[in-house]
C-alpha cells in the first residue's frame, strides 16, 4: 500500500494526473453514452456501433494510462518504444470489443463477465504500455501488487458493468462512470506501485524512441478521437432519430400509395376545422367520395393499373386545392374531402361538383382511355351534426343515396336517411329470428314452354311473413340479408326447402333458386348444394341455380371455378336479369350457361318502346347462336306472349301465366294442371288475387 501510496504522491507530477482523471471521467461517459446507443440498435447496426463504442474505451483507457505515465517522474533517463506503444493502444481497442461482445450478449451474467473482460483489458493495455517504457537501469515488478492491480481492474470492472445505464441521462451514468474510473485509476497506481527500478547506468537508451513530447501529441489526438467519436455518434443519431420520427409521422398520416393525407389524419383534420368554423361563425362541408366502376377498372385492366389510376386521381384531387379544401383517401375507392365556406350550402355543392368533374376527366394510361365517375354525399356542420364520427357517417349515408341514384351523383344529407337506416337495422335485427321463428316462406312462380304452353319448372322465391308488416318482398331484405351475412344461411335453407319441394313433382318439372354474390363467395357452396341435393334426393338435373351477371363481375376467375365446381353436380345454371350487368358477351362466351333469363325491364317496355323489342329480339339470336335456351321474366299480357312466340323465344315467366304462389297451390296446380298450365283458370286467378 505504501508503495502504491508513494508512487502516486513521489513520483507523479500532479497536474498531468488530475488532467488524466478528468479525462477518463469524460472518456468513461462518452463510452458509456455509445454503449446505450449500441444496445439499442437494430441487429445490423449492432457491430457497427459496438466496434466504434469499443474504439472511444479502449482509447479512454489508453489515454488514461499514457497522460498518467507522461506525469510519471522516475527520475532517470527514459523513453518510449513505438511498436510497443501502438501495441498496448490495440491491445485496448481489441479486448474492448470482446469485452462488449460479452457484455451485450444478454446472456445470464454477460454484464459481469463482459466487465470482469474490460478490467483484464485495462490490465493487458496497462503491462504492455509498460512495457514500453525504456529506461536507464533495470525494472522489478512485485508480483503481489501486479496480481492486485488485475483484481481491481476486473472486480471493479464487473460492478461497473453491473450497473450499466439503461438510458442516455447523465443520471444514471454517474455511478457506472465512477466505478469505471475507479477501476482504471486504481489498476493504474497499484500496477505503477509494482514497479521497482534499479538506476544501471551501463543501459542505455536508444533514441530513436518515442520522445515525450511525440507521447502528448499522440495522446492529444486520441483524445480527440474519442470526443468526436461520441460527438459525431450523437450527430448522426439524433439527426437519424428526427429523420425517421419526420418519416414515421409521414407514414401514419399519409396513404402509401397516393401520398393523399389518410383517414387517422382526416380524423384530426375535421376536428381542428370544427373549431375554426366554429371561431368564424362559418360552415364545414364533410363530402364522402366513392368511385362509380372502378371495380370494373381493377377487374378487367388488373390492379396495378388500378393503382395507376387511384395516384392519377389523387394527384388530380391533391394539385386542384386551395386551403380551405382538403382531400384524403380513406379507402380502397373512397375519399374524403372537406371545404370551410361561409355559411352556404351551394359552395360546398360547387366544391363537390369541381371533385366530381376531376374525377370524371377520362385518363389516358399505355394507349388507353380510362374513365370513372364518383358519388359523393356531403354532411355540414353545424346543420347536420357537430362531431365528426357523426359527419362523417352522415355524409357517407348520403353518398350511398347517390351511389343508387340514377341521376344526381352528388346528395345532401337529410334527416329521413337516419330514419331509413334505423329501420333497415331492425329489419336486420327481425331477420336473425326468422328462420327459426318459421316465418320465411317460399313462393314457386311457374315458367312454362312458350309454344306448347307447357309448365316446364318453377322459380323459388322468398318471402317473408312478417308479424306486423305482413309480406314483406324479398327486395326489401335480400340486400340486407346480403350486407348482414345472412344471406348464407338463409340461402342454404332455401335450397334445402326448394329441393324437398321438388322432389315431390314429376321429374320434368326444373326448380331454379336464386343464388347471391356472397353465396358463392363461400368456399363450401358447392359442397352445400350437393348436400342439399342427396338430402332431398332430388335429381340434379333438376335444379337449376339463377346467378346475376354482378356476381360474374365481383370475382371472375373464383366464380368461373366454383360455376364449374356446380356443373360438374350435374346442376344447372341460368344467368339471371340478362341485360342489365356490364358483360353480357364476354361472360356469355366464357361460361356454358344452360339458360339466359332476359330481364323483365325489356319485357314490359316491349309496348312503348321498339329499342326494347330490338334489344330483346338480338338477345333471343345471340343466344340461339349460342346454344342457349332463353326465358322471357315479366310476361304480363298475350302480346307480350306472343310477341315471344313470334320471336321463337323458349319460355316464359310472368304475372300472365301465373304470380309467385305458396306451397300449397303448387302441389295443387301440379296435380290438376298435370303438364298443361291452364292460363285463364278463373279459380285459379281469384286464389292468386288473395295470396300475392
Ligand atoms: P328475380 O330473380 O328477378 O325474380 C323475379 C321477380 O320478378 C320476382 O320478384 C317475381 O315476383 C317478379 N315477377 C315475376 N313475374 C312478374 C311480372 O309479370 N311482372 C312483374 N312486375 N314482376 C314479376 P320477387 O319475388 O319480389 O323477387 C325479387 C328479387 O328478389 C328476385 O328477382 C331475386 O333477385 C330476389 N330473390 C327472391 N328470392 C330469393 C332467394 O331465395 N334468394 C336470393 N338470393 N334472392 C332472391
Ligand atoms: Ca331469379
Ligand atoms: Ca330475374
Amino acid at each position: 500500500m505504501f508503495r502504491v501510496l508513494n508512487c502516486f504522491t513521489q513520483e507523479h507530477e500532479f497536474g498531468l494526473v488530475v488532467l488524466a482523471a478528468v479525462f477518463c471521467v469524460i472518456g468513461c461517459l462518452i463510452s458509456f453514452q455509445l454503449v446505450v446507443r449500441t444496445r439499442r440498435s437494430t441487429r445490423e447496426q449492432k457491430f457497427g456501433w459496438l466496434f466504434l463504442t469499443a474504439v472511444a474505451a479502449g482509447s479512454v483507457i489508453w489515454t488514461t494510462h499514457f497522460l498518467a505515465m507522461l506525469g510519471y517522474e522516475p527520475n532517470i533517463t527514459h523513453s518510449y518504444d513505438p511498436s510497443t506503444t501502438l501495441l498496448s493502444w490495440f491491445i485496448a481497442i481489441i479486448a474492448s470489443v470482446l469485452a462488449l461482445y460479452v457484455a451485450l450478449s444478454n446472456m445470464k451474467y454477460s454484464l459481469h463477465v463482459g466487465g470482469a473482460l474490460f478490467g483484464a483489458g485495462i490490465g493487458a493495455m496497462h503491462y504492455t504500455g509498460m512495457s514500453a517504457i525504456m529506461v536507464a537501469g533495470t525494472v522489478e515488478y512485485d508480483a503481489v501488487l501486479i496480481a492486485a492491480s488485475i483484481v481491481f481492474g476486473m472486480g471493479l470492472g464487473a460492478v461497473a458493468f453491473h450497473f450499466c445505464p439503461q438510458d442516455t441521462r447523465l443520471k444514471s451514468h454517474a455511478l457506472p462512470t465512477g466505478l469505471l474510473v475507479l477501476a482504471i485509476v486504481s489498476l493504474h497506481f497499484t500496477g505503477m506501485g509494482a514497479v521497482l527500478i534499479v538506476p544501471d547506468a551501463t543501459i542505455s537508451v536508444p533514441e530513436s524512441l518515442i520522445a515525450k513530447e511525440f507521447l502528448a501529441l499522440c495522446i492529444t489526438a486520441t483524445m480527440v478521437v474519442i470526443v468526436g467519436t461520441g460527438l459525431a455518434a450523437y450527430t448522426i443519431d439524433h439527426s437519424s432519430e428526427q429523420a425517421a420520427l419526420a418519416q414515421y409521422r409521414h407514414l401514419a398520416l399519409h396513404d402509401t400509395l397516393t401520398e393523399l393525407p389518410n383517414r387517422f389524419q382526416a380524423t384530426e383534420v375535421i376536428e381542428s376545422w370544427i373549431k375554426k368554423a366554429e371561431d368564424s361563425a362559418g360552415n364545414l362541408a364533410i363530402i364522402a367520395i366513392d368511385l362509380n366502376r372502378f371495380k370494373v377498372v381493377n377487374d378487367v385492366y388488373g390492379h396495378s393499373t388500378g393503382d395507376k389510376l387511384l395516384k392519377k386521381i389523387a394527384e388530380r384531387l391533391g394539385n386542384n386545392l386551395s386551403g380551405n379544401e382538403f382531400v384524403a383517401r380513406v379507402g380502397g375507392d373512397e375519399f374524403l374531402a372537406m371545404v370551410l365556406t361561409k355559411g352556404n350550402e351551394s359552395e360546398a355543392i360547387d366544391f363537390a361538383r369541381k371533385l366530381v368533374a376531376l374525377i370524371s376527366t377520362p385518363y389516358e394510361y399505355e394507349d388507353r382511355i380510362l374513365s370513372v365517375g364518383a358519388s359523393c354525399g356531403v354532411a355540414l356542420y353545424p346543420q347536420d351534426g357537430r362531431e365528426a364520427e357523426e359527419l362523417t357517417l352522415r355524409a357517407d349515408l348520403a353518398m350511398y343515396r347517390g351511389k343508387v341514384d340514377p341521376v344526381e351523383n352528388i346528395i345532401r344529407y337529410d334527416a329521413t336517411m337516419d330514419e331509413q337506416v334505423r329501420k333497415r337495422s331492425e329489419l336486420s335485427l327481425a331477420l336473425r329470428e326468422a328462420i327459426d321463428k318459421d316465418e320465411l316462406v317460399l313462393y314457386y312462380q311457374p315458367q312454362t314452354d312458350v309454344k306448347s304452353g307447357d309448365l316446364v319448372g318453377f322459380e323459388a322465391l322468398i318471402r317473408w311473413n312478417h308479424p306486423e308488416r305482413g309480406v314483406v318482398s324479398p327486395s326489401e331484405f335480400i340486400p340486407i340479408l346480403e350486407e348482414t351475412g345472412l344471406i348464407v344461411p338463409i340461402g342454404r335453407w332455401v335450397l334445402e326447402t326448394a329441393c324437398k319441394e321438388a322432389k315431390n313433382w314429376p321429374s320434368h318439372f326444373s326448380i331454379a333458386v336464386n343464388v347471391s354474390p356472397a353465396q358463392i363467395a363461400d368456399m363450401d357452396f358447392a359442397k352445400t348444394v350437393h348436400e342439399c341435393l342427396i338430402n332431398s334426393g332430388l335429381n340434379p338435373k333438376q335444379l337449376e341455380l339463377e346467378i346475376t351477371e354482378s356476381l360474374l363481375m365481383d370475382d371472375y376467375e373464383r366464380t368461373l371455378h366454383i360455376l364449374r365446381q356446380l356443373k360438374n353436380l350435374g346442376v344447372r345454371i341460368a344467368m339471371d336479369d340478362f341485360g342489365t350487368g356490364y358483360s353480357s358477351l364476354s361472360t356469355l362466351q366464357a361460361f356454358p350457361f344452360d339458360k339466359l333469363k332476359i330481364d323483365r325491364s325489356f319485357i314490359q317496355k316491349l309496348d312503348a318502346s321498339e329499342q326494347s323489342a330490338t334489344i330483346v329480339r338480338a338477345v333471343i339470336s345471340l343466344a340461339r347462336s349460342l346454344k342457349i335456351p332463353v326465358l322471357a321474366e315479366g310476361v304480363e299480357n298475350i302480346e307480350h306472349l306472343d310477341f315471344l312466340k313470334l320471336e321463337n323465344c323458349d319460355q316464359a315467366q310472368g304475372y300472365l301465366i301465373s304470380k309467385p304462389l305458396p306451397e300449397y297451390f303448387v302441389k295443387n296446380f301440379v296435380e290438376r294442371s298435370g303438364k298443361k298450365l291452364v292460363i285463364d283458370d278463373e279459380i285459379e286467378i281469384e286464389a292468386l288475387a288473395k295470396v300475392s
